[in-house]
């Protein structure tokens, strides 16, 4: 199998579409990442796709995976939902219209938490995915679907979300890189909404060439999103990294975490960066931060979905508060009926300011913290998550343990930063990533730094995944 890494080189041609089904069937059986695979679906005729655009195809003929809460016309649209069960998405999102235009090619839509909410893609309605390099563990989440599907060399690139770690998190756990861009940095539109505040569409890839042209064809001014900004419109304070800055605290890490974080300072020396190490107390309030503002958000964002406007909708109802009632109690998994009352509860009127108002009080002050730090350091080392890709079901993290440990992952979305996880070290079965943290627009530092780092470190390369490859 190993001559095969790469399918979808011929595969886009139509003569290679049936091998490349083929190779995707066979070896997602094990892995589970795509909900739905069909590689003809986006292409159209090829005289439309040549109308298409009069660019240079930077990205001809690459296929790509894409999280099932973005919009590809003529998929489904499922969010990883029981209650969007039947949902086509009519319309492209601006991220998949720029794909297209760039010559590359949607082949199917990723498995992913309940719309974004979890820690190991266990809480999608339609299946769980599994890692590549471990089938026991999870892929991580929520964009795990996207994240092994590149690892498994499915696809060579593919789209998720991160509203509080979701691309950078998968990632890590697969042993590919992830990028979180810039809050607003790319367009917000056809990406179905959690927490609208935190969220952006990013990628992953394995090849760190490809993600950048990824990121410079998504991103951009969108009139579509009001949200969106154009990066060129920002001044680049900094061109190119001299110094890195090192969380110093780092406690409560696992082993072969901490490892993969030693292993991450001696290869940053020995490329010639400077180290400092930089302590950002505030850090400690990230997740009760996160947890409030997100669950506030998603109890607003997901009312729409209500069996009327959007929604499977219940075979009988007595009347139209029972209809909602049943749609919703029939349609949402328990993760996302959780938040949906945590977010009311929050948000009810007379406590706002002991929880939402608070909350966004810390996360100014979170934002003001790493500005500071950023005064000092150009880019800045951090863990991805505390422990490795952790095991399915009751031998893995409680859903209470998963949100504790996003500590790390969620500073970036509540300051709006960008951050990009790093294929770490295959340690014991799986890969430890780690993620570097940028100012806001810099997403040109976390690319040198990656590209200085790709020959030093050991990569998770494809033979260490006995499960897959074999
Ligand atoms: N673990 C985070 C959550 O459950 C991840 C969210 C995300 O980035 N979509 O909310």
């Amino acid at each position: 199998m190993a001559a095969q890494t790469r399918p979808w080189n011929e595969t886009l041609k139509p003569e290679g579409i049936k091998a490349y089904k083929q190779f995707v069937a066979e070896r997602d059986k094990q892995v589970a990442s795509f909900l739905e695979f069909d590689p003809l679906r986006a292409q159209g005729t090829s005289n439309e796709r040549a109308a298409v655009s009069t660019k240079s195809k930077t990205l001809e003929g690459l296929p790509f995976g894409v999280k099932d809460n973005i919009a590809v016309k003529n998929f489904h649209l499922t969010c990883g939902s029981k209650i969007l069960e039947s949902l086509v998405s009519p319309y492209n999102a601006t991220a998949i219209q720029k794909l297209l235009d760039a010559g590359a090619v949607p082949v199917g839509k990723t498995n992913m938490d309940e719309f974004g909410m979890g820690s190991s893609t266990d809480n999608s309605a339609y299946k769980t995915t599994n890692n590549p390099h471990d089938l026991t563990r999870v892929s991580g989440g929520s964009s795990g679907g996207s994240a092994a599907a590149v690892a498994a060399g499915l696809v060579p690139f593919a789209l998720g979300s991160d509203t509080g770690g979701s691309i950078r998190q998968p990632a890590s756990f697969c042993g590919v890189y992830g990028l979180k861009p810039t809050y607003g940095a790319v367009s917000r539109y056809g990406l179905v909404a959690y927490a609208s505040s935190l969220e952006v569409v990013g990628a992953l890839a394995k090849d760190i060439t490809i993600l950048e042209n990824v990121y410079e064809t998504i991103k951009g001014l969108d009139g579509r999103d009001q949200t969106s900004t154009d990066p060129n419109d920002f001044p680049l304070l900094k061109k190119e990294v001299k110094t890195v800055g090192v969380l110093a605290d780092r406690s409560g890490l696992d082993g072969m975490q901490a490892k993969s974080l030693e292993i991450s300072i001696e290869a940053l020396k020995k490329a010639g960066f400077a180290i400092k190490e930089v302590s950002l107390p505030l850090l400690d309030y990230a997740v009760p931060a996160y947890y409030t503002i997100a669950s506030a958000e998603a109890s607003a964002n997901l009312a729409r979905f209500n069996g009327i406007r959007y929604g499977n909708r219940p075979i009988y109802s007595e009347n139209p508060d029972d209809l909602v009632r049943q749609a919703r109690d029939q349609g949402f998994g328990d993760e996302v009926k959780l938040r949906i009352l945590l977010g009311t509860f929050v948000l009810r009127s007379g406590f706002q300011d002991q929880y939402y108002l608070r909350a966004q009080k810390i996360r100014t002050a979170i934002r003001n913290q790493f500005d500071r730090a950023f005064e000092d350091i150009d880019l800045l080392l951090l863990p991805v998550f505390p422990i490795p890709a952790f095991k399915h079901g009751d031998l893995g993290m409680t859903a209470f343990q998963q949100k504790l440990a996003d500590k790390y992952t969620t500073a970036a979305n509540l300051t709006g930063l960008p951050g990009l996880s790093l294929p770490g070290p295959v340690l014991e079965s799986v890969p430890v990533g780690m993620q570097f943290m940028a100012p806001a627009m810099h997403e040109h530092l976390l690319f040198q730094v990656a590209r200085a780092l790709q020959s030093s470190l050991p990569s998770a390369d494809p033979a260490a995944y006995p499960a897959v490859y074999s």
